[in-house]
């Protein structure tokens, strides 16, 4: 069975139809990680997702594996060494989403980083973080600095270094982990929410769930369920009455897009800003992304949004780095915001706040995993499940089973050659060849190929059965995706296909106008939609194409 849209209720009804070893609420990178995780290891598991797959957090990051480099700061050379290591763990597994990207961190005049600090951290950190010979650490000179970056700011200027962090896509990274753990045997469904939980003697016996696409309800049993629902968990343990002790303290982040020639970085830059803070400015496709903010938050939690004082607070920071740009509002093409799950602790400012995860067991025995980051999120999910294996031997005498996921490629990550980058490199030119008879640009196979990996071979395959009918190359390769989305990724409708499988949102806001009919006319067809169940996709789907730049709206008014 494929991981379809159209076969979204056959799986549901597979999930009900018999005892599950566990549930996982949520279905950003941390669900995905445990089910993946779990299924691999031969348990039975389901996932249930109440929006689309990665619509929390998981798709609001600044989009960076890390190599632990802030934990220098507070001397955890452990977790540099663990985290560094994983980084490369991820880079093998999912060679076409996560991949090496060289930043720039300039050394300024009263920043946080002198010459000193930058040299020896720098160091420090290729040698816990395992870093390969290529990728460690250069330090450069004020005049190589300006070489490398001219349009930094002069008269603060001291010196640069430069390190290596990795780039990646948080949604696709959670989409390739779920679609694997699928393979595996795991079944997971979007807009399926976790309601009640189901006791027997006291213990969680499974949940009570409903699917919001057509208001169907169903129980789950289960041995074992897991919160893993982000800034939500909380809110799964109040329904379990077991939010004591611990509890979360969310923050914001926004991102801003802006067009990269208001911008012109050769290189993604990591700079201070005057409250002590650093922020990214990251070249991606044709824009700029810049971030991050970080602020306590209260409000809504399915909808947070950029305000007017965050895109400011991004704006100052960058122009005052960046002086020629004079960036304004008006520059910002997109944004979004996200919300960080973190473990509160009394009098600590949001920055303050530890990233690190933590596991919390009711007395009912719901496991609930905070805190975090989306490049932790294999070992969390081996946390989490050596926790119900080890229950699991105890309960059946079965034998003890342990992690794989370290070597299983992702979803799309079936490579059969070595590592070495100028082998991926090889094989999209490859690829490339052989979709160009549709017209195709080799700029936009490329965008496809690190969306796909391998699976590729299934869209190309697609477009040259549409361009031959049509012989309209755009709309062909949209159609393919869209077909591919569908019925290999579960998208229900144009925001997940927009937002959360392709990112165009984020990066291509703009082209979105000139596509958004052929998508729906693909989906209405592909599901049957009536006119105006369509006409009432599309419309919700607006509302989330203004969201981008709800701030630059509420300016005007
Ligand atoms: P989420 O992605 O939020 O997933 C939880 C899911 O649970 C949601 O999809 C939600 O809909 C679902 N859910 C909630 N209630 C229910 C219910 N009742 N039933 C069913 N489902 C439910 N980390 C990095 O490693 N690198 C970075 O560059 C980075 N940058 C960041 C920048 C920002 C601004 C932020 C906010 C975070 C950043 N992080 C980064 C952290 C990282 O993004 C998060 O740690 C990670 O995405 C959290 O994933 P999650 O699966 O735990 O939560």
């Amino acid at each position: 069975m494929d991981f379809s849209a159209l076969n979204r209720t056959t799986i549901i009804k597979e999930m009900v139809s018999a005892e599950q070893d566990i549930i996982v609420i949520g279905g950003g990178i941390t669900g995905a990680g445990i089910a993946l995780d779990a299924a691999s290891r031969g348990l039975k598991v389901v996932l249930v997702e109440k929006q689309d797959f990665a619509s929390g957090t998981s798709s609001r990051s600044t989009k960076l594996v890390h190599g632990g480099l802030r934990y220098l700061k507070n001397y955890e050379f452990g977790l540099v060494r663990q985290v560094g290591r994983e980084r490369a763990i991820l880079h093998r597994n999912a060679r076409h989403i996560v991949l090496p990207e060289k930043m720039l961190l300039p050394i300024i005049k009263g920043g946080s980083l002198n010459r000193f600090l930058t040299r020896t951290g720098l160091a420090i950190y290729d040698l816990l973080a395992g870093v390969k010979k290529r990728e460690r650490k250069r330090m450069l000179n004020r005049q190589e600095v300006l070489k490398a970056e001219p349009l930094l700011r002069e008269d603060i200027l001291i010196g640069a270094g430069t390190y290596y962090e990795y780039k990646a896509s948080d949604t696709r990274l959670t989409i390739g982990v779920l679609k694997k753990a699928f393979e595996y045997g795991a079944l997971a469904a979007n807009y399926l929410s976790a309601g009640s939980f189901v006791y027997e003697d006291g213990k969680v016996r499974g949940m009570k769930v409903t699917d919001l696409l057509n208001s169907d309800d169903y129980d789950i049993t289960a041995k074992y369920v897991i919160n893993a629902t982000g800034p939500w968990v909380d809110e799964i343990r109040r329904k379990n009455d077991s939010l004591q002790g611990k509890r979360l303290h969310l923050t914001k982040g926004i991102h801003i897009t802006i067009p990269f020639d208001r911008l012109p970085l050769k290189q993604p830059v990591y700079f201070d800003v005057n409250d002590g803070r650093m922020v990214f400015a990251i070249p991606r496709y044709d824009k700029i992304y810049i971030g991050t903010t970080d602020t306590d938050y209260e409000g809504n939690k399915e909808d947070p949004l950029t305000e007017e004082c965050d895109v400011e607070y991004l704006l100052d920071a960058v122009n005052n780095m960046f002086p020629s740009a004079r960036l304004v509002i008006e520059d910002v093409v997109a944004s979004w915001a996200g919300l960080r799950p973190l473990i509160h602790r009394d009098g600590k400012s949001p920055s303050e706040l530890s990233r690190k995860d933590e596991i919390f067991i009711s007395d009912s025995g719901l496991i609930s995993i905070a805190g975090g980051k989306l490049s932790g999120y294999r070992v969390m999910a081996e946390k989490a499940v050596d926790i119900v294996m080890k229950d699991h031997v105890r309960t059946t005498g079965k034998p003890f089973v342990k992690s794989i996921t370290r070597d299983i490629p992702l979803s799309g990550a079936d490579f059969v050659f070595p590592e070495d980058l100028r082998y991926l490199v090889e094989y999209a030119d490859h690829k490339f060849d052989e979709a160009k008879q549709t017209g195709i640009t080799p700029e936009e196979m490329k965008k496809l190929f690190y969306r796909y990996g391998t699976h590729i071979d299934r869209i190309i395959e697609k477009a040259y059965e549409y361009y031959n009918i049509s012989k309209n190359t755009e709309a062909s390769w949209i159609r393919a995706e869209v077909w591919y989305s569908m019925n290999h990724e579960m998208t229900t409708c144009p925001g997940d296909f927009f937002i959360r499988r392709t990112e165009m949102l984020q990066f291509f806001r703009e082209r979105i106008n000139g596509m958004l009919d052929i998508v729906c006319d693909e989906m209405a067809c592909l599901l049957g939609w009536t006119e105006e169940e369509k006409n009432r996709r599309m419309k919700d789907f607006v509302r989330e194409y203004e969201a981008a730049v709800s701030f630059k709206i509420s300016n005007s008014k």
